[in-house]
């Protein structure tokens, strides 16, 4: 028996309203194992190639793995799949919450999206059936509203709901899907997908259980990992801290975004470290199944913003939306996170986009005629907080700031790409490679764009002894280092959080354990590089080569200000140096095309 597997894949047609189901395919399930695996597989086979990502071409996939549901911990991600609207390439985009292991519930593995609705619809799935319902009333809500309104349609409290607000709605190419009210698939512009397909949500309910080969001993593996692997001091900041814990360290590495990746130290970063955010505090929260809580869910309590309430912010949202911003006043921080929640906005790409257009600003590029009367300057809170309305409803300058900083710049010209801080489109989250140079290349071949959830190289040159300017190491690094790119795939196609810092080892235990196949270290990292391969030829044929993996302007040119990496840029001869050394150990060309040896080797030809 295989388990770990609902064994079904709901299929949604929005231009027919036709819903059936269907086998998993159970061959590919053993080549890719789940999540990202069979995300990337079903997309790569059911896309045309260049298919416009906000056409009724594109398709649009939900994917949870073989560990989703179950009793292993950490296992509670999922995530979209589809084309980006924001980089034209592949695109997954991960949440958590509860939807995940509700749909394995409601007997899915995931769910494929095609077509267009004539009208707003919401797709809602329970226990093996689904259907389609109007939306019509739900369409220009945002998103709190509207979970709060489906719960009420269905009558059901429990009811797990992923809904896009007005920003996808409007096609704003960083628009988000947000789940549970406070979990996000952020980035790379799936709420626009939805948005095109004219489908406001998904909400699911499910009573069945996952079936495993062998319970006893699966539950006491998990529960050993649990105890020897997960509840741990890799993991325990997650439990104790959250993310906003990493705000003082990347400060201290030199390499926290500020001032539009200007400056690598922010001289306010006290006001908006981990312990700003402790001081706002109520409670942690958890996804499903997990013994780390990273959540945290926060109240401001005095000044402009009092009771301000929200899960967050993260990391990610401090520095992008904070020192990138200019903005230490934690409490506009706050206001910022819960408009791009309500909004569905990413808050990564809002606060780069956000950046970009005050340095436009201060350069003169744009002018209170563009902004609204807004003096979008450097920290200024009262234009910063306007800004996500703007972005989302696509007034003023909102409107060519939703279509993200690459195409923003092209549309503002006056060279304002030389500070356009991107790759294919996508922008930079929170670690600045001038002073971590192997981030620079995790940038530039990541597949969907500047992401620091394909390798994390900062983990060894900035918080490890790893030397942060040197070339020596790095594309193996990249590419096989402990958060590198193929682990990163065999851990999403379970699919375990990114913050459970799991091994080679127990990543094979698991997937047999849950499975039932015999899958050792050697097989999975085949799997894992097997499924970064796929998604490389899916952007391959999009027409993205090796000039599109490339850093931008600002990191090659402009001297980072401040801290341990001031005066650094990543130089083009070895930024090159890098590549070419990837591209040889991936076993791809010079333009970055996998060879016919290559795809041979893992039973892609
Ligand atoms: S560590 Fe955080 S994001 Fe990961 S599963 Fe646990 S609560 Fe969710």
């Amino acid at each position: 028996m295989v388990g770990g597997y609902a064994g079904k894949i709901l299929r949604v047609n929005l231009s027919s309203g036709k819903t059936s189901s269907e086998d998993l395919n159970m061959e590919w399930a053993k080549l890719f194992i789940g999540g990202k695996g069979l995300g990337a597989k079903y997309l790569y086979e059911e896309t045309k190639p260049k298919a416009d990502p906000l056409s009724p071409d594109n398709v649009f996939i939900l994917m949870t793995g073989p560990l989703v549901g179950t009793t292993a911990p950490c296992a509670s991600k999922y995530a979209i799949y589809t084309k980006s609207p924001l980089t034209n390439t592949f695109l997954d985009s991960y949440m958590g919450g509860y939807l995940g292991a509700e749909l394995k519930f409601a007997g899915f593995d995931g769910v494929i999206i095609k077509g267009k609705a004539e009208k707003p619809v919401y797709l809602w799935i329970t226990d093996g059936k689904a259907e389609l319902r109007d939306a019509k009333d739900l369409w220009g809500l945002d998103i709190h509203e509207t979970d709060k309104q489906i719960r009420e349609k269905l009558g059901d409290k429990e009811v797990k709901i992923a809904a896009i607000g007005p920003a996808g709605e409007n096609l704003v190419r960083m628009a988000c899907i947000t789940v549970d009210l406070y979990r996000q698939a952020g980035r790379g512009g799936g709420g626009a997908v939805m948005g095109s397909k004219n489908l406001k949500a998904i909400a699911v309910r499910g009573h069945q259980g996952i079936s495993v080969p062998n319970i006893e001993e699966f539950v006491k593996l998990t529960n050993d990992i649990m105890k020897n692997d997960v509840l741990t001091e890799d993991n325990l900041w997650a439990k104790t801290d959250g993310t906003p814990g990493f705000l003082q360290m990347v400060q201290e590495g030199g390499i926290l975004p500020t001032r539009n990746f200007q400056m690598g130290i922010f001289e306010h970063a006290d006001d908006i470290d981990g312990d700003a955010v402790k001081k706002i505090l109520i409670r942690r929260r958890a996804c499903y199944g997990c013994p780390l809580g990273c959540g945290n869910l926060t109240q401001i309590k005095e000044g402009p913003f009092a009771g301000t309430l929200i899960e967050g912010p993260d990391y990610e949202t401090l520095a992008l939306g904070g020192s990138n911003c200019y903005i230490h006043d934690l409490g506009a921080i706050a206001k910022y996170n819960l408009l791009c929640d309500k909004l569905g906005l990413d808050t990564i790409s809002t606060g780069d986009t956000i950046a970009f257009a005050m340095e436009c600003y201060e350069k003169g590029l744009i002018t209170k005629k563009d902004t609204n009367g807004l003096e979008l300057t450097f920290g200024n809170v009262e234009a910063y907080i306007e800004m996500p309305n703007l972005i989302a409803y696509r007034k003023a300058i909102g409107d060519i700031l939703a279509e993200g900083v690459k195409r923003a710049a092209e549309k503002i010209g006056k060279e304002s790409n030389r500070f356009a801080v991107h790759v294919k489109g996508l922008e930079f989250p929170g670690y600045e490679p001038r002073g971590s140079i192997g981030m620079a290349l995790a940038y530039a071949t990541s597949d969907r764009g500047a992401c620091h959830m394909r390798s994390w190289p900062v983990n060894d040159e900035v918080f490890g002894d790893m030397d942060p300017f040197t070339t020596e190491g790095k594309a193996q690094l990249v590419i096989h280092g402990g958060i590198g790119q193929n682990l990163y795939c065999a851990k999403w196609s379970l699919v375990v959080c990114d913050f459970y810092a799991i091994g080679w080892e127990n990543i094979a235990k698991l997937a047999s354990a849950a499975t039932g196949w015999d899958l050792s270290v050697d097989d999975m990292k085949l799997i894992g590089e097997r499924i970064w391969n796929l998604i490389r030829l899916f952007n391959v044929r999009e027409g993205f080569t090796r000039k599109d993996d490339i850093i931008p302007y600002r990191i090659l040119n402009d001297p980072l200000k401040g801290g341990k990496a001031d005066g650094h840029v990543v130089t083009l001869e070895d930024f090159n140096k890098m590549l070419d050394e990837y591209y040889k150990l991936r076993g791809w060309d010079k333009e970055g095309r996998p060879t016919k040896e290559k795809l041979k080797e893992l039973g892609l030809a």
